[in-house]
């Protein structure tokens, strides 16, 4: 535990919310370039629950989502022993901090996020958590004084307020959080639905073709890939893709790694159906070692709850830390 408050490594951390299915926009956004992070620093992963309710969650399927999802973050290469993977609402400093933030953050900031505008849109009615989802966001990272948040490109909003929230907070204070900085990939951090290539894939998306799982079996995956939309064209055309062929070669270039120029010259003319059988077949095959690995590890339930129990009890004590802090920096009383 000391060699965990004590680390002199720079820390990361992120987080994916428990609804839907985890699909190739959340791997090639996110866990895959954790994966690739995780050892230059000291990481943390988070299943944000408390994310998740802010739109309705049938309880039993939030509670099944949460283990899979820490299945899936271990299966696609986090490593349980170096980086800690917790569930948010396990660390109570999350929602704490996320309290005395909120003080601090005038309500303008949020009405202004765009997630929050199309969230909102899909509700009857907007529960207040929908409109204070990036406070929290900003706690899950301030709680841990992380320096770098890889994230897909839709959050990067999000991060530039936790940034205007942890300044406005040291300006009214006194220097407390440091500011994180967001760290996008290369290539594959805004992977757009196959149905509609102007949207962002999303879990919470309805439409059976929009979105890979990263669980979803290889022949559902090649499927999906030869539904995909694209144009009219007759074939490639390297230099001005339309947004579906674009996202297809996007998606292709992410998991296979390739340069820009390797692409060019192998999809440059070719028809629309080569190029989805051979996107279909690099997916497929770069997530069949993933899908083998979850069902290994989830065989052993006992083996999740250790790595979550692990996790936390790593973790509470640098959240406990911050927020006794906040507490005396803005005159809370603090249990001597
Ligand atoms: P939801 O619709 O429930 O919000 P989501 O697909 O947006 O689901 P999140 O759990 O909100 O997933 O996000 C988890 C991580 O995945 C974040 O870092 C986010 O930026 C990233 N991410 C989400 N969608 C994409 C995408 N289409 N392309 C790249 N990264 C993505
Ligand atoms: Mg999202």
């Amino acid at each position: 535990m000391v060699v965990y408050l004590f680390s002199m490594k720079a820390r990361v951390l992120s987080g994916v919310q428990p609804t839907g299915n985890l699909h190739i926009g959340n791997y090639l956004g996110a866990l895959k370039n954790w994966v690739a992070l995780q050892h230059s620093y000291e990481s943390i992963f988070c299943i944000v629950d408390l994310h998740a309710i802010t739109v309705y969650q049938k309880p039993d399927e939030l509670r099944a989502k949460i283990r899979e999802i820490a299945g899936i973050f271990v299966a696609a290469g986090i490593d349980p022993k170096h980086s800690s993977i917790i569930v948010q609402s396990q660390v109570a400093g999350h929602a704490e901090l996320a309290w005395m933030l909120t003080c601090v953050t005038p309500i303008g900031w949020l009405y202004r996020m765009t997630q929050f505008k199309a969230k909102s849109e899909a509700q009857e009615t907007i529960g207040d958590g929908l409109l204070q989802y990036p406070v929290l966001m900003a706690a899950d990272i301030l709680l841990y004084q992380a320096a770098i948040v890889p994230v897909g490109e839709d959050q990067s909003q999000h991060l530039e307020l936790a940034r205007d929230i942890a300044q406005r907070f040291n300006s009214q204070y006194a220097e407390t959080f440091k500011m994180p900085a967001t760290k996008l990939p290369a290539v594959g951090a805004r992977v757009m639905g196959l149905d509609e290539p102007d949207k962002k894939m999303s879990k919470s998306a309805a439409g059976s073709n929009h979105a890979v799982a990263i669980l979803d079996p290889p022949d559902v995956i090649r499927k999906k890939i030869m539904r995909a939309t694209t144009d009219s064209l007759p074939g490639v055309d390297v230099e001005r893709p339309g947004p579906g062929v674009q996202n297809l070669l996007s998606i292709h270039q992410a998991f296979s790694g390739w340069t820009t120029d390797q692409m060019k010259n192998h999809f440059a003319g070719m028809r629309y159906g080569d190029l989805k059988k051979q996107v279909g077949e690099m997916v497929a095959q770069s997530l069949e070692p993933i899908q083998k690995r979850y069902q290994e590890i989830t065989a052993d339930p006992a083996y999740l709850d250790s790595i979550l129990e692990e996790g936390a009890q790593r973790v509470i004590p640098i959240a406990e830390s911050t927020v006794k802090r906040v507490k005396e920096r803005m005159g809370l009383y603090v249990r001597q």
